[in-house]
């Protein structure tokens, strides 16, 4: 499969460049020319590595960087302009991997995107999860149910991937929404159940007769078990 390459640009001179270099080397290229747009696209996508400029229109790449971060270890190589030398030590600091500084060679561009895609694909990969009809891949955060796709948001995945990594094991409401959402933030026993009624009309055949995501009563949930 082709690595897919989210292209955040404004300039579209640039960002044409970019692509056609990219995809002269093989990767496959989305752009988008705002931060809004290039969350969505981020989001929906999933790619394998994002190039960002750092002066957008709307949100700065350092900001666009830091929400990344929050939840994605997607690597990302950060365009910064001569003037703005600051920049590329906040970006660093906030989670980018590696920077070029405009005016860049695309040759040297494409060197830097094979470099940390090999990064990348060298750390450890957990492997896909198969149960039943369904298939659990969390390098691709990708759910199929008898081959197919099935959108999850990134907090379906993270309970359905945490919950399917260790079946047979149950889970208070608690243990869960500590897990998913953290400590510091303060949800409702509701909310995990609404969480985990959305994903049995996800992922189940039947929703009202589960067979992957169980309730076990007075206690929580847990995944089941490979027969
Ligand atoms: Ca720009």
């Amino acid at each position: 499969m082709k690595p897919s390459i989210l292209v955040v640009e404004d300039d579209l001179r640039i960002a044409r460049l970019v692509k056609m270099n990219l995809e002269a080397a093989g990767c496959a290229c989305i752009l988008a020319h705002d931060g809004e747009s290039a969350i969505a696209a981020f989001e929906r996508q999933r790619p394998s590595l994002v190039v960002l400029d750092v002066g957008l229109p709307d949100v700065s790449g350092i900001e666009l960087t830091r929400r990344i971060r929050r939840e994605h270890d997607t690597p990302i190589l950060m365009l910064t302009a001569r003037s703005s030398e600051g920049d590329k030590v906040l970006g660093l600091e906030v989670g980018a991997d590696d920077y070029l500084t405009k005016p860049f060679g695309t040759s040297e561009l494409v060197a830097r995107v094979r470099a940390l895609l090999r990064r990348a694909g060298a750390g450890a990969r957990e492997s896909a999860i198969e149960i039943g009809e369904l298939r659990i891949d969390p390098s691709r955060r990708d759910v199929e149910r008898a081959g197919e796709r099935i959108g999850l948001t990134t907090l379906e995945f993270d309970v359905l991937h945490f919950m399917a990594s260790r079946p047979g094991q149950v889970f208070s409401r608690e243990t869960l929404m500590e897990r998913v959402w953290g400590t510091d933030r303060i949800v409702g026993d509701r909310s995990i159940d609404n969480l985990v009624s959305r994903l049995r009309r996800k992922i189940e055949t039947d929703p009202d007769a589960p067979r992957y995501l169980l309730t076990v009563w007075g206690a929580g949930y847990r995944f089941a078990e490979p027969s």
